[in-house]
């Protein structure tokens, strides 16, 4: 573990509409770390320099889309998790190593905890979507007892390659499908995130369903507002940006996050 990062970013493409920044140094100044983290407007093109200078400045951080891919690919070594989710969120360096994981599956267990009260058993979850957030999704649900996962894409072969990967999950044929019978259903598209539009209605869902949008915004989203007025149970993406970003300083610094601090620098 480093525990002295020279610099910490977040690596993005765009990246200035991050919350991350925000928290992350509510935390830091919580902590009296002396360190400020910055995003970083990173293009595909550049990210491989890019992580050359920072591997050499001791520096730590965070990925975001579209590079958390490509940054698993340039670390010297990852985590089981990471390698498990084929994308890397956290990274730092240690003895001039890029060592790098994936806390986006235990920032999402962590806030699906929050809203059940407890980890899921024995339960189907929905997934909307098949890139890199769904397969931290179906990752989290292959840790939990009894669980499975139904996997829809409107790329269906990047559906069914995504559950391939996956003894737990199966690929769906059709959105309705997916939500059948499931008791979580969970957003990982970008829908919400700039409109009113919702990856599914949820007067579709079953009346017991827990709705988990991994979008967030501020107000929440469409798709979480609706569903509370459909008396379901509903969270945004919130919970879990935080919790993985409380996951990663802790990875960094090797002490407890401030998350009273993250939080109130969000709301
Ligand atoms: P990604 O790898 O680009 O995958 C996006 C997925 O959504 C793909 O399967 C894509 O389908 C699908 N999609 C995109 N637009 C769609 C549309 N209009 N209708 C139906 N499907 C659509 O992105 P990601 O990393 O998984 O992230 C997805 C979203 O999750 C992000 O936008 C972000 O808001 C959220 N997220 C939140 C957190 C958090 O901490 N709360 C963490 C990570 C991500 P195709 O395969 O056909 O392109």
């Amino acid at each position: 573990m480093n525990r002295h990062p020279g610099r910490l970013v977040l690596l993005g493409h765009p990246v200035a509409h991050s919350l991350s920044p925000a928290f992350q140094n509510a935390a830091l100044r919580s902590a009296g770390l002396p360190l400020t983290y910055e995003a970083l407007d990173v293009t595909p093109a550049e990210l491989s320099a890019e992580i050359t200078r920072l591997v050499e400045l001791r520096a730590a951080g965070n990925a975001t889309i579209p590079h958390k891919e490509t940054v698993r690919v340039l670390c010297d070594t990852v985590t089981p998790v990471a390698e498990r989710v084929g994308a890397v969120n956290t990274f730092w360096v240690e003895d001039g190593k890029l060592c790098g994981d994936n806390t986006d599956v235990a920032g999402f267990a962590s806030s699906v905890a929050g809203v059940v009260g407890r980890e899921p058993r024995n339960v189907t979850v929905a997934v909307i979507g098949a890139g890199g957030s769904a397969a931290a999704v179906v990752a989290a649900v292959e840790q939990w007892e009894g669980c499975r996962a139904v996997v829809w894409g409107r790329t269906a072969p990047r559906a069914a390659a995504l559950a391939a990967r996956f003894a737990c999950a199966t690929p769906a044929a059709t959105l309705s499908a997916a939500i059948h019978g499931a008791g979580i259903v969970v957003n990982a598209t970008p829908i919400g995130i700039g409109s009113d539009d919702m990856p599914v209605d949820p007067a579709l869902c079953r009346r017991q369903s827990i709705i988990v949008d991994l979008v967030y915004r501020r107000g929440e989203t469409p798709w979480v507002r609706r569903a509370r007025r459909h008396g379901l149970r509903a969270i945004d993406g919130l919970p879990m940006l935080i919790e993985q970003g409380a996951l990663a300083f802790e990875r960094w610094f090797g002490r407890t996050a401030d998350r009273e601090a993250m939080w109130n620098a969000v709301r």
